[in-house]
């Protein structure tokens, strides 16, 4: 599956899917240390909340952006654990954030599927070349 954003480390973000309607139940078992794995032509990619960003700058932070140019945040916000419960189908919500203090729509990782996007973009994707 291809790229659905970028993380401001330049890795992209990959859905939730380790190939078309297969879970990413056993790619898990792949991932490095921060969260990634390389596919098979070895681009290395996260599915999940980047821990390597997370643990360097916080759980809170700006992560990156997704295809519709919509950021993306850590899996903690106002020291709450942010659920699948917080967010909309697409896997975010708008409000006031650092970065954007007139508010913004935002995506955020969390710990369940579909940990980055959920079902499609809010905005409308662009391309993504790596
Ligand atoms: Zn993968
Ligand atoms: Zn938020």
């Amino acid at each position: 599956m291809g790229a659905i954003g970028v993380s401001l480390n330049g890795v992209p973000f990959y859905n939730q899917y380790a190939a078309p309607d297969e879970p990413l139940t056993n790619e898990i078992n792949s991932f490095d240390q921060y969260n990634g794995h390389p596919t098979g032509n070895s681009n290395y990619h996260y599915h999940i909340e980047p821990l390597y960003l997370t643990e360097k700058q916080g759980k809170d932070v700006l992560l990156g952006f997704l295809l519709d140019g919509f950021p993306v945040y850590g899996p903690s916000e106002d020291s709450k654990q942010v659920s699948n419960d917080d967010l909309d189908e697409y896997h975010g919500h708008t409000h006031a954030t650092s970065d954007y203090p007139d508010g913004i729509y935002h995506y955020h990782t969390t710990s369940e599927d579909p940990y980055i996007n959920g079902n499609g973009y809010y905005g409308t994707p662009g391309t993504f070349t790596q």
